[in-house]
Parts: C-alpha cells; structure tokens; sequence
C-alpha cells in the first residue's frame, strides 16, 4: 500500500534506510518556485539574506556562501594566506575535500592522528607537526562533535597561524569553554569556519557551502574569491580614472573563480535554516534512542559527547570492539543485505592512491587507521521514524548476534 506521509521509492521493494538524506517540505518547495518566476536566478537578494541569516544564527559577523563546502574551503584557505610550498595541519579522518583544497592551491597537508573516541585531531600532538612552513591548521569538527577549540587557538597564537574549522558536519553544534558556550561559526577560537549544503549535512541547497568569519579584511577577500577576482566598488579600484572610466568599469584584482551560489540554491537555504534548529533537536532524539538500547552492548562502542562539547549528530559513528575489528567487511555486508544503509567515515585521507603518488605512506596515524578499522556509520537523518529507528536497532543487533 502507498501512503502519503511516507515517501516511497519505487525501485525497492523491501526496506532500506540509508545512512543519511534530506528533509524537504512544501515550504521548501514554495520558496525555490518563488525564485524561478522571479527576476534573478543567480545574484540577486536572497543569496545575501541566506548569508545573514547564517551569520547571525551562528553568532559571527559575516557570511559568504559558496558553490559547495569544497569552494568554500578554497576560499578559506586563500584568503588565509595559504600559498605554494606552505604546510597546513589537519586530521586524516576527514573527507578528501578538507585536504584537496589546500592542495588546490600548491600547499601540503600535514596529518595529524586523531583521539580514537571522538576521531576529532589529537590536540596534544599538533605542536610537534609545526614546522617553518606551516600556515594553518584546519581541525574537523567529526560526526559533528566539536574539537576543543581554545586549545588549539592558544596554539595557533603561539606560532602566528591562522585556524580554518572544517564545520562541515557540525552546524547547530556548540562549543562550551569557561563556563561560555559557542555555536560552532560563531569563529570565537578561529579565522573562519567552513559549513557544506551537501543533502545529506545538516541543511541543503543541493550543493553549496559557506565561510563565516568575524574579520572584515577576510570577508571582503572571500566575496572577491568566489568571483573572478573582480570587484565593482569604486573605493576599492587600483587603476580607475575618473576621466575615462564610466559606470562600466570594474576590475579584476587578483586570480579568483566562479563560485557563486545560485538564487535558488540560497532560497532553500533560508527556507531549511528555519528549520535547523528542529532538525539538530530530531538528530539528538534518535541519538536517545539508540544509546538507550546500544549502551554497554558487547559488540562496539557508541558515539560519545564530552562535557565541553553540544554534539550536532551529523553521523552515527559506531566502533567495533577488538573481538569484531577483523569483521568489518562482514557485518557491513549483513547491515547492507539487512536494508540498513550503513555507510564509513572515514578511509584515512592519505591512503587514497594519489596521496600515495604524493608520498604518504600507511602508519603515519596510527589511531586514525584504527578508528577506520571499527568505524560503521548507522543511518541518522531527520525524517526517520519511529519504526525506523526500531528496525535499525532490531536488524543491527540480529546481525551482530548473527555472527
Ligand atoms: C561534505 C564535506 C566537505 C565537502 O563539502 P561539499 O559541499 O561536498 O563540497 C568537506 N569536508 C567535510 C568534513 C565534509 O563532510
């Protein structure tokens, strides 16, 4: 029977919940038609209401969205200062995006292990990568857990280096220090934060991204970035002559990109960021659930959220124990064939055949090869229902006793 409440999928004939997909509702819908019987489809107003409404949700002064969180961090390392030969410091679980971008631009990521709970960067062990050439460090905020972020800005300051968050998986997640709590983009601990609109993040506008930060200089570089390098303000131009320049004249300053963001990428946005709020609230609900029945179960380790951390749950991260370690491939086949789209965040950056091609080399983190070892992502999106969440535990624990 096909009901209205529930969308179907017409291919499938049995169950199967993937590990992570879109909210969209009619609300949605209006406002990306509203865009198209409009006069501008790109560049127009609702890309800079989106970019204020990001800002202020997050609590930092400015926003620029982009074409995708893989531009935005482009950007952000651009305008970081992040250049030819320069070192930036990250973590390796992470998606290759987080490292491409600093690639993109002729600078070499330099990895650092992970905390194997958490699989956040390792504080403790960042200042030993620091060399001459670093610029930047980059932490990932993974499964949408925050990294301790006064630590590694006192680290930052200490060496002079800028700090870019790879929020990708964190928007709607806080951040608490000294009694005060952050939203994560509210760049309190950083230069910039760094959010993706892929479907299955937090919010979406099919593809997207954006970079929030709280200085003027680097908001004001970021705009120019994602277009061409051209600015239109005369209080900015280098070579305008009142004599000869008309109302034409603009200029391209130095070597950007076209990574703009759509109208109706951004409508949707503002339409799923009213939203936000309700989908990180159905996130942690889910969380509930499952932690009630997974908790000191035999099988594997359950994420965790430490005290000065709000967990935002862009992913369900769980970790097999010793005894089942060797079983990965096994029980994430079972979990596949039992309808559960299980998916693992993350292949460690640097074993990917063109890191190799680069130099890098299996055992220089440890922990992060480890953790990729236990780690299955459980599916967690905010359109799961109840039965769905049942069906997830029950088939998860029928595996596992199956084995
Ligand atoms: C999704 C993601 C990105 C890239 O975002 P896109 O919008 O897909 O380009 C970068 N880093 C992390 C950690 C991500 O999860």
């Amino acid at each position: 029977m096909i009901t209205d409440d529930k969308p179907t999928n017409l291919n499938t004939q049995y169950r199967y919940i993937t590990y992570g997909k879109q909210y969209i509702d009619d609300e949605d819908i209006n406002a990306v038609v509203e865009v198209l019987k409009s006069d501008f489809l790109t560049q127009g107003p609702k890309v800079k209401q989106f970019e204020d409404g990001l800002a202020e949700y997050c609590g930092s002064k400015y926003a620029v969205v982009f074409n995708s969180g893989t531009s935005a961090l482009h950007g952000a390392y651009f305008v970081a200062g992040l250049s030819k030969d320069d070192e930036f410091i990250t973590s390796a679980m992470t998606f290759v995006a987080t490292s491409n971008a600093g690639i993109y631009l002729g600078a070499k990521p330099v990895f650092v292990d992970v905390e194997s709970d958490t699989g956040n960067i390792d504080v403790d062990l960042i200042e030993d990568k620091i060399s001459e050439k670093t610029k930047l460090i980059v932490p990932i905020h993974y499964a949408g857990h925050s990294c301790d972020m006064e630590k590694i800005r006192n680290i930052a300051d200490r060496y002079q280096l800028k700090v870019v968050e790879d929020a990708c998986h964190a928007l709607g997640a806080r951040y608490t220090t000294n009694g005060l709590t952050f939203k994560v983009g509210s760049c309190q601990f950083s230069d910039m934060t760094v959010f993706s609109f892929h479907p299955v993040k937090h919010i979406t506008t099919g593809e997207g991204g954006a970079v929030l930060t709280n200085d003027y200089d680097l908001y004001e570089k970021l705009l120019l970035f994602r277009n061409h390098g051209i600015t239109k303000e005369k209080r900015k131009f280098n070579k305008y002559h009142y004599m000869f320049d008309g109302d034409w004249y603009y200029e391209m300053q130095f070597l950007g990109y076209n990574y703009r963001m759509t109208e109706i990428q951004a409508a949707l946005g503002i339409s799923q960021l009213n939203k936000l709020d309700r989908f990180v609230l159905k996130r942690r609900e889910i969380v509930d659930i499952y932690n009630s029945h997974f908790k000191g179960n035999v099988y594997f380790d359950i994420p965790l959220e430490k005290g000065y951390a709000f967990h935002s749950y862009h992913l369900y991260p769980i970790r097999l124990k010793d005894r089942y370690k060797d079983l990965k491939k096994e029980i994430f086949e079972l979990l596949r064939k039992n309808g559960i789209g299980v998916q693992v965040h993350y292949i460690p950056v640097y074993h990917h055949p063109f890191y190799e091609s680069m130099g890098y080399e299996m055992g220089i983190c440890k922990d992060a090869e480890d953790f990729y070892q236990r780690e299955i992502s459980l599916p967690i999106y905010p359109a799961m229902t109840e039965e769905d969440i049942s069906y997830v535990i029950d088939k998860t624990y029928g595996v596992f006793k199956s084995l």
